[in-house]
């Protein structure tokens, strides 16, 4: 089927269009320019951002994909989970495409849609996904490793952040060391000058009260917590301040980024290791992190996982992965959804399509 796809979770407005496992058009407007002066997304900037980029987003996929409106068999749009206001704009614009055009509409999670662009036949599993597959979502928004059995039917969330998320926590301490937002790329760049040995920063969540046992996993053996090393951070600068010593940002940068990487990886390769995940799935804005990348592909080697990184364009949020998703859920022969659907800010993995 020939899907069009729309996002609008977060700060990105993207629509997709896909033939089956097709990628046609994948046109991606963002916002974050507009976040800068405040070191973080913001929902309503966001949301009125994204009413000014749909039509011109819209139109443009639809030249990219030399198709139009009415060549389309479906529509999707994502429904969940993400800002309640962002995800509204995005709804309301594919159900008034849905009445307009009289085409059926899906409501698809975005969790499971990151994972959705590996249905795509030029994307890294070729156009069907493995079994036994594991996915590690780690964005501004998201930490999350998923278990995924059927992407259209049986999706499982193993573990997730407790507070922050992952790139989340690198904007806040890219703030506490003066450094732009997005602070991501800016420590990524910053730490390969500094000695990632230099501070010993929390691991949060590892301490064996949390951990329980592969038999009796404990209550966030698979979960990661941010709060305190964003905390330990913080006094480390305040330190260096008190004492009148200048502040060691490259060091403190290349500490920070080794403790969110070891803690990140190591507990979805458990994850992994522990459901017989023989397969890993990476998606998110900090899948662009160098050493994400390193240090998931050296431990995903050692434990015997075969490791998968889309191109960038597709890690991000974006509308490609929405209408792939959709497109396989349509080929399952699942019903559209009924247009009375809500938007829903905190969508659980389980609901692939509402
Ligand atoms: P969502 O959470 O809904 O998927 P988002 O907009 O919050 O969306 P993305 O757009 O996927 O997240 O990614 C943005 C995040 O990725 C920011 O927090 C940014 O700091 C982080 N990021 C981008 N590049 C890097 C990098 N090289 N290293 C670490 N983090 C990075
Ligand atoms: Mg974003
Ligand atoms: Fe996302």
């Amino acid at each position: 089927p020939l899907v069009l796809g729309i996002e609008s979770s977060c700060d990105e407005t993207g629509v997709g269009i896909v033939r089956g496992t097709t990628l046609l058009a994948n046109t991606v407007s963002t916002s974050m320019d507009e976040h800068v002066r405040f070191g973080g997304v913001i929902p309503e900037i966001a949301s009125r951002a994204h009413l000014d980029a749909m039509v011109p987003t819209l139109t443009e996929a639809l030249a990219t994909a030399g198709v139009t409106l009415e060549d389309v068999d479906a529509l999707a749009v994502t429904s969940g989970p993400g800002l309640a206001g962002a995800l509204m704009v995005g709804v309301c614009a594919a159900k008034a495409l849905a009445v307009a055009t009289g085409k059926p509409l899906y409501a698809i999670n975005h969790l499971v849609a990151h994972v959705g662009v590996g249905l795509l036949d030029d994307g890294v599993y070729g156009g069907a996904l493995p079994e036994d597959l594991g996915a590690l979502l780690v964005s501004g928004g998201h930490t999350e490793i998923l278990r995924v059995r059927n992407i259209a039917s049986d999706v499982e969330l193993l573990g997730s952040t407790i507070d922050d998320a992952a790139g989340e926590a690198y904007d806040k301490v890219a703030r506490l060391l003066g450094l732009a937002y997005p602070g991501g790329p800016a420590i990524d760049r910053l730490a390969k000058e500094g000695d990632p040995r230099a501070f010993r920063f929390p691991r949060g969540l590892t301490q064996p009260k949390y951990m329980g046992s592969p038999e009796a996993p404990g209550p966030h053996r698979y979960d990661w917590s941010f709060s305190g090393l964003k905390t330990a951070v913080a006094r480390c600068v305040e330190q260096h301040d008190a004492a009148g010593k200048p502040v060691p940002v490259a060091d403190i940068a290349a500490s920070f980024q080794e403790a969110v990487v070891d803690v990140v990886t190591s507990k979805a390769i458990l994850a992994c290791r522990e459901h017989g995940l023989r397969n890993l799935l990476l998606g998110g804005g900090v899948a662009a992190n160098s050493r994400l990348r390193e240090l998931t592909a050296e431990r995903c080697a050692a434990a015997g996982i075969s490791l998968a990184v889309p191109p960038f364009s597709l890690c991000t949020d974006n509308g490609a992965m929405v209408a792939a998703l959709a497109a396989r859920v349509i080929m399952d022969g699942r019903s559209p959804s009924e247009l009375s659907f809500a938007p829903d800010s905190s969508l659980p993995v389980t609901t692939v399509s509402a």
